[in-house]
């Protein structure tokens, strides 16, 4: 080794023995010249390596075959050139300078360190460096001891009291804490991990992090790691793990272990289960664009969308449609069934709505009962009309809605980018006009917009602006038609019919207002002045000997939402009219749910002893089974029919089936809009009972009707 007679380096060798703790021979043995001669042999042997240098020389001595062994150089390259920094990395010049300060008061220095292998692997090593002199020269001798126990070097490098501490700290701490060695070996998992494991924690240590040992859902982390490794640089990003079946989100933080060097030793990864917090953004986030009922698109996520397709659209030709689609009769359903019925609708209608579209075009609620399409890229009106006809079509199959079976039909508005206009808005306002102007037509269809409905609108809204002042301005009066049994000839009774004497627009017939009061809820403080006002005109009839029943139309808002038992009974007991006197026209529609609380109502009503009677019998939903139930007292058929009853075969057929079947059910019948004598004898031939219209009368003024009655009693027999 060194250039020594053979009995200095035995004399060497013995000093080195005197520095090792815990060498395996006593040392006072080993100047014995029989046991100096194996020393060399001994020292190979050893579990620690062993380096000697010169004081202050970085450059090796002597090492032992251990030291060859642990670091993967030979012992010629070891003697030959290298020195402490080849195999420490963290050696700079200034721990050096340091240490030898240190050097000088402690004959005895221990610490950890870093061993780089000929092959760069980093070991952790406990060292002990001794200072002896030999032959006046001062060495240094350090013995090496690999720490396999990856614990045991923690607490060699704090100290074992705030090793204990920390790894109680990182035990408890709520996130998931892993640390690796530069290998990806697993070093130490905090107890947190346990619960994403079936076999122990402990049983990995030790363990590379593989995608073949540790599963398909590590193979970013992994990636992630060996990054972090490579470059040196701490990242921090969102993983999804799956464990056992089930999705985790974690955040993570991956930090490298460095040396005193900046290489990488190891890394801590810190991950904290974010899973619920990124399940409530992600609902959040779902719920800002979208409706939580049906969970389709919102407005806002389509005023979005929309712009986007406009902004992309500027400069070709492309087209788009926006349908506006409302639920013909929605409120009836939730006033009849309840909102929990109301909403499976919504959501029945909404997936019906969605088998038509096509793969591009969006379905969305826009709000309550209303649905907003928009077809993309449609050149045609023609295809816009036969996407909307299918549609309207759809809903002739009735909807299982729980228990329940209900018809529904949808209005359909439709306006056109860009012929209507290029701002989201405007389209919409324009198509929601579209489709007042369906439910108008009579519900269940759809229209296009035309600009003429813009002033209908701006009509409408000053109309309805008017009507709330009408009944204070006592703008409203009833006109009262004649019904007249066609057997006698007697004025049996008279229906009682609004007009408005609008201050500017003079005179203005139900048809026109009483939708728009319908719309707005008007309807059921006008209905109750009507009702109000026709009791007391036929309890002064009475007075006056016209003893006739007055009618009065009851819309199916009012009858479904305002309190119809109350203001009848109250309007019976102010005018004092016997409740016989007094006949509500109901139309089918009304009838069509057949729910508790309309089943109550009406037979409230049939118990004040009031008359009922059906409206516009035959153009709605005709069944049997309510004419029986709620103990109807007449059919009034409507014009529609007797208009045509002279020239038309079916009209005939129906009206004479309609009178059959009323008297087998013992109810009266009474025929509407009759205009002439041949219809009138039509009538009495297939036995009808009684007639109102423009033959006999026109609805008429109080006064009018007065005179008329007086007339018809002396000179019609
Ligand atoms: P309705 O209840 O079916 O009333 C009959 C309508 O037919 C009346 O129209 C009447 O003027 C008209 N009419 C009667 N005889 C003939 C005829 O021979 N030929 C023709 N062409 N028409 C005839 P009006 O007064 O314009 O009322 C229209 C509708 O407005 C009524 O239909 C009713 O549904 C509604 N209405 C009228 N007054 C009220 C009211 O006070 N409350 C409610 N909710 N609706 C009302
Ligand atoms: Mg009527
Ligand atoms: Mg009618």
């Amino acid at each position: 080794m060194l250039e020594m007679s053979q009995t200095q380096q035995k004399l060497l060798f013995n000093a080195i023995v005197q520095k090792i703790p815990d060498f395996p021979f006593m040392k006072c043995y080993a100047n014995k010249t029989s046991m100096a001669c194996a020393l060399p042999m001994v020292l190979d042997n050893l579990n620690e390596a062993i380096f000697l240098m010169y004081q202050g020389n970085p450059s090796f001595l002597y090492v032992n075959e251990t030291a060859t062994k642990m670091l993967g150089y030979s012992r010629e390259e070891f003697i030959n050139g290298m020195g402490i920094f080849d195999i420490d990395p963290s050696w700079t010049p200034e721990v050096t300078q340091r240490f030898l300060i240190k050097s000088k008061d402690e004959k005895m220095i221990r610490f950890t360190t870093r061993h780089k292998t000929k092959e760069g692997h980093n070991i952790p090593i406990d060292i002990t460096v001794n200072r002896f002199y030999f032959e006046g020269k001062s060495y240094h001798l350090a013995v090496c001891r690999e720490i396999v126990d990856r614990k045991s070097f923690v607490e060699e490098m704090f100290g074992k009291e705030t090793c204990f501490k920390f790894k109680d700290v990182v035990d408890n701490s709520p996130n998931n804490i892993a640390w690796y060695d530069a290998e990806c070996r697993v070093v130490y998992l905090n107890k947190q991990i346990q619960k994403y494991f079936d076999v122990p924690i402990e049983s990995l240590i030790g363990k590379e992090v593989t995608v073949a040992s540790f599963g398909e859902t590590y193979a970013e982390y992994i990636e992630k790691l060996r990054s972090v490794i490579k470059t040196g640089i701490g990242i921090e990003y969102d993983q999804t793990f799956r464990f056992k079946d089930e999705e985790h989100v974690h955040h993570m933080q991956i930090v490298p272990e460095l040396d005193k060097l900046g290489n990488v030793i190891g890394i801590i990864a810190i991950g904290r289960d974010v899973s619920m917090q990124k399940k409530a953004e992600k609902k959040i986030e779902f719920l800002a664009y979208h409706d939580h009922l049906t969970e389709l698109p919102n407005r806002i996520r389509t005023k979005l969308e929309v712009e986007n397709v406009i902004h992309k659209a500027q400069d070709d030709s492309m087209q788009m449609a926006i349908l506006f689609i409302d639920v013909d009769d929605f409120q009836t359903v939730n006033d009849s069934f309840g909102h929990a019925v109301g909403d499976m609708l919504l959501k029945s209608v909404a997936s019906r709505l969605q088998d038509n579209l096509r793969d591009n075009d969006m379905l969305s609620r826009h709000s309550g009962d209303e649905f907003l399409i928009i077809l993309n890229n449609v050149h045609s009106n023609d295809v816009i009309a036969s996407i909307c006809e299918r549609i309207v079509e759809s809903f002739q199959k009735p909807l299982n809605i729980g228990t329940h079976i209900l018809s529904s039909s949808v209005s359909i508005g439709i306006s056109i980018y860009p012929i209507e206009g290029d701002d989201f808005d405007a389209l919409v306002r324009k198509a929601d006009i579209a489709m007042h102007k369906a439910k108008e037509l009579g519900k269940n269809m759809f229209c296009f917009f035309e600009s003429s409905m813009n002033e209908e609108t701006i009509e409408c809204f000053h109309a309805l602006n008017d009507m709330k002042n009408a009944i204070a301005n006592q703008e409203f009066i009833l006109h009262y038609q004649p019904q007249i049994d066609i057997k006698n000839k007697k004025i049996m009774g008279a229906e009682a019919l609004i007009r408005w004497m609008h201050p500017t627009q003079g005179l203005i017939a139900p048809s026109k207002f009483i939708p728009i009061a319908e719309n707005s809820g008007l309807i059921i403080k006008i209905g109750e002045w009507v009702i109000k006002e026709a009791c007391k005109q036929a309890m002064l009839w009475h007075q006056q000997g016209i003893e006739i029943v007055v009618a009065v139309n009851i819309s199916t808002v009012q009858f479904k939402r305002g309190n119809l038992e109350e203001i009848v009974k109250e309007a019976l007991a102010t005018s004092g009219l016997s409740p016989e006197f007094f006949e509500l026209e109901l139309t089918e529609s009304a009838m069509m749910y057949d729910t508790e609380k309309i089943r109550t109502t009406i037979q409230n009503l049939k118990a004040l002893g009031v008359k009922l009677s059906i409206d516009d019998f035959g153009t709605g939903y005709s069944s049997l089974s309510y004419l029986k139930k709620f103990a109807v007292d007449k059919l009034k058929i409507d014009q529609s029919f007797i208009k045509n009853l002279l020239e038309n075969q079916e009209d005939a057929a129906i009206v004479k089936a309609v009178i059959q079947m009323a008297k087998s059910l013992n109810l009266k019948t009474i025929a509407e809009g009759v205009e002439d004598g041949e219809t009138l004898d039509a009538l009495h031939g297939h036995g009808c009972d009684e007639v109102q219209g423009f033959h006999f009368a026109r609805p008429m003024s109080i006064e009018a009707f007065e005179g008329f009655a007086l007339y018809f009693k002396h000179n019609i027999h």
